[in-house]
């Protein structure tokens, strides 16, 4: 199994000379399966460079999981080239909102409304199966393992873990660690303290182990409490839970769009000064998500293909 990383950016495209390096993507990642199964996590902008590259291993044959529907998760989907040729299978697979009660084939429809698009849904010439998935729902794909987890977001969103061949990884799609909403001197304060230990608990335990934690890590420490309540992590949370749940490698992602290359290298080195720890034996091997870059999970190692995006 491997995967490649297509848009790592969250909340808008960044592109520019700033960029370049790290890509000004939103959110997209490319899974192969052993059996070469395509796996798509999240059809942010992302996802138009992965098309092109598609359209060299006709016909297409895809699942798209969606972690949840803010813009940057699924604004290239009606770009998907592969969407308009018949013969393509694709099946995208998300939750159903709560509140609206909308389910994942609303996506679409809704992107490719006449005001926002100028071709209909209905159109479209691939066969297109929509799938809805529940909280802990665990289900295959050829030899690939998929399992949901629910994770801490202002929409519902689903974490996704990937399994195959012995290997894992797990994506979290936009997550932030949940905090205590109440003061230490408040009745609720204890009572909530002990739900969300119990929740991250039950969310470490479900990533314990994986070869490779793809990772929400907009902020900084410092930019943090501005932005608090907004559904995003930190390096430090980032590092914590990498550690607690003993993943071998860790790519911090969803890179906020104002920074530049050179900013996001230089608050990833003083994260990992800032939370070094001697004292930690298995340390994960932590690395920046960058577009266009493969990494092999048998293999565990990282390398290059910018040219196929
Ligand atoms: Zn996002
Ligand atoms: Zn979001």
């Amino acid at each position: 199994m491997n995967f490649t990383f297509h848009g790592v950016r969250g909340s808008i495209p960044s592109p520019g000379p700033k960029t370049v390096k790290y890509g000004g993507n939103t959110t997209c990642i490319e899974v192969r399966g052993n059996n070469n199964e395509i796996i798509i996590l999240d059809a942010g902008t992302g996802i138009f460079p992965l098309a092109q590259s598609l359209l060299a291993e006709l016909p297409v044959i895809c699942h798209i999981l969606i972690s949840h529907t803010h813009w940057d998760h699924i604004q290239g989907l009606p770009f998907f080239t592969p969407l308009f040729i018949p013969g393509n299978k694709i099946t995208i697979h998300g939750a159903t909102d709560p509140i609206g009660q909308r389910d994942v084939s609303e996506v679409l429809n809704r992107q490719m409304e006449y005001a926002y698009f100028p071709i209909r849904e209905a159109e479209l010439n691939a066969n297109i199966e929509y799938v809805s998935l529940k909280d802990r729902q665990t289900f295959d794909i050829g030899s690939v393992k998929v399992e949901t987890m629910l994770m801490n977001h202002p929409a519902l969103n689903y974490g996704y873990k990937v399994s195959c061949g012995g290997k894992s990884l797990f994506f979290t799609g936009d997550h932030e660690w949940p905090y205590n909403i109440y003061e230490p001197d408040d009745e609720e304060y204890d009572d909530f303290e002990e739900q969300i230990q119990l929740r991250r608990k039950e969310t470490i335990d479900f990533i314990r182990g994986v070869d490779a934690l793809i990772v929400d890590t907009s902020y900084t420490d410092e930019e943090y409490p501005a932005k608090k309540g907004w559904g995003h992590g930190t390096f430090s949370t980032s590092i914590a839970v990498a550690r607690e749940a003993g993943v071998k490698h860790c790519f911090f992602t969803h890179h906020e769009p104002t920074r530049s290359d050179e900013h996001l290298e230089s608050v990833f080195r003083e994260a990992l000064e800032k939370n070094a720890d001697g004292r930690i034996t298995n340390e994960p091997e932590f690395h920046l998500a960058q577009e266009g870059v493969k990494f092999d999970l048998c293999l565990a190692n990282l390398h290059s293909c910018r040219h196929r995006v």
